[in-house]
């Protein structure tokens, strides 16, 4: 019940700074999902370095949470800090209306590591989907799109749906939408290869948008074969492959494109890729860009409608260049996914220690307990195995020991920063609480 219900840590300054920023910011956040904490108010950051943040009360806590995924870098990650300060301070110019020399070695770090040639930026990885999916259905001509239920791709309109018992419906928090999702989207459950085939049987899609593995209503793996036969689906129908691996890039060097050794038409991406600066980017295959550019030339097509005026921006594609040439390294990978499979380790022995009937399941540097005794196998079983109350329990149990993990659920990421001793933290942390439970 305490555990619960508010912070049992000392936490009196950012509770009066709630109070204070609810007089100027809507809900006393600058954006709603911050308001998700358990605790009654969110924990005011004071700063942020490599794998801890500090409060505005002086509490320091291990963060597992890194920005839901914007930050597994680390906090300020210091190739990207010296990036960022040579191009804003030493040159100059953040926004210009012109490319710079970075946004060529941005680029070429991406294709690096994903097997697509083009890339373009963007402010977000919203944005990345929502130009995606644009491009699909004018190369295709074909208007409907298909998803699978909690699939996430950011607050792309077409992509706000799931499967509520078999029927599609807009997704919770779908306010005020443009367009009904229902209308302009197929949804599917994911592994579910059969209802992918009757779906391109049935309807003109344009594009399937994926992540490799589900990620936001916890972890949900591919069962084997599900991604190529979706490949073979889509080429088949001549409809676009778009992966999406904003959060899935935490499965190593290559993402989770490399692990499960995908062939996508497209790669859409985020949060992560600037170490923290505000980015998006989206990758083509050369017969796209190849269609897409002489569209362009025989002016069938005016792209001014997958742009913005800050989108590749100096300051973005330097933090790029920088953090995936030194910061994402291989051998931080490694590292990454090595501290990743010792957390792991901690969180099923307590739950083997105390009998506790749930598992974890974990894509490379990133991991989830499931209140369950074995993985869901899509997104509508993980829906509705969903417990809050615990959840909120292991939240508040971890915030008020000096543990962060991601709000929405109980998933924690490694940075190539985070140490043997903040899993350990973890570890013995979890431990407690579990043994509190049975
Ligand atoms: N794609 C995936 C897989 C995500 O998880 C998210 C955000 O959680 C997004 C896209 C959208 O990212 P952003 O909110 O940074 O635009």
């Amino acid at each position: 019940e305490r555990e619960t219900s508010i912070f049992s840590k000392r936490t009196s300054k950012s509770k009066e700074a709630f109070e204070q920023s609810r007089k100027v910011l809507l809900g006393g956040v600058p954006m709603s999902w911050m308001s998700k904490w358990s605790g009654g108010y969110p924990i005011f950051f004071k700063s942020a370095r490599d794998s801890k943040i500090s409060d505005l009360d002086g509490n320091i806590y291990v963060d597992f949470c890194l920005g839901d995924t914007g930050a597994m870098a680390g906090h300020s990650p210091g190739a990207t800090v010296s990036a960022v300060i040579e191009r804003v301070r030493d040159k100059g110019g953040i926004t210009t209306m012109l490319p710079s020399l970075d946004a060529v070695n941005a680029a070429s770090a991406l294709s690096a590591r994903f097997p697509l040639p083009y890339w373009q930026f963007t402010l977000s990885a919203t944005d990345a989907n929502r130009f995606a999916l644009r491009f699909a259905r004018q190369i295709t001509g074909r208007s409907k799109v298909l998803v699978f239920s909690y699939c996430y791709h950011g607050t792309v309109d077409e992509s706000f749906i799931v499967l509520d018992n078999g029927v599609p419906r807009s997704r919770t928090g779908n306010v005020g939408p443009a367009v009904d999702p229902t209308d302009t989207t197929v949804v599917v459950e994911f592994n579910d290869i059969e209802a992918v085939r009757r779906a391109l049987s049935t309807y003109e899609i344009a594009a399937v948008l994926t992540e490799p593995a589900l990620t936001n209503i916890g972890i949900v793996l591919p069962v084997a074969g599900f991604h190529e036969e979706l490949r073979r689906l889509c080429s088949e129908t001549s409809t676009l492959l778009i992966i999406d691996e904003t959060h899935t890039f935490s499965a190593g060097y290559g993402g989770a494109t490399e692990l499960f050794g995908l062939d996508p038409d497209m790669i859409t991406i985020g949060k992560s890729i600037g170490g923290g600066v505000p980015v998006g980017a989206y990758g083509v295959s050369d017969a796209v860009a190849e269609r897409l550019l002489a569209d362009q030339e025989a002016d069938l097509v005016d792209t001014g409608g997958v742009g913005g005026t800050l989108a590749g921006n100096a300051l973005s594609v330097a933090a790029v260049a920088a953090t995936l040439e030194h910061v994402f390294t291989k051998e931080a990978f490694a590292k990454m996914i090595d501290l990743c499979a010792t957390f792991e380790q901690g969180v099923t022995d307590a739950f083997f220690e105390f009998g506790a009937p749930f598992c974890a399941v974990r894509l490379g540097a990133r991991i989830e307990y499931r209140f369950t005794p074995s993985p869901p196998l899509n997104g509508g079983e993980s829906a509705s195995y969903g417990d809050d109350l615990l959840d909120q329990y292991f939240h508040l149990y971890m915030a008020n020991r000096g543990v962060l993990m991601t709000p929405f659920h109980n998933m924690a990421l490694m940075a190539p920063t985070t140490t043997l001793e903040d899993v350990e933290t973890h570890t013995n942390l979890f431990k407690e609480a579990v043994g509190e439970l049975f």
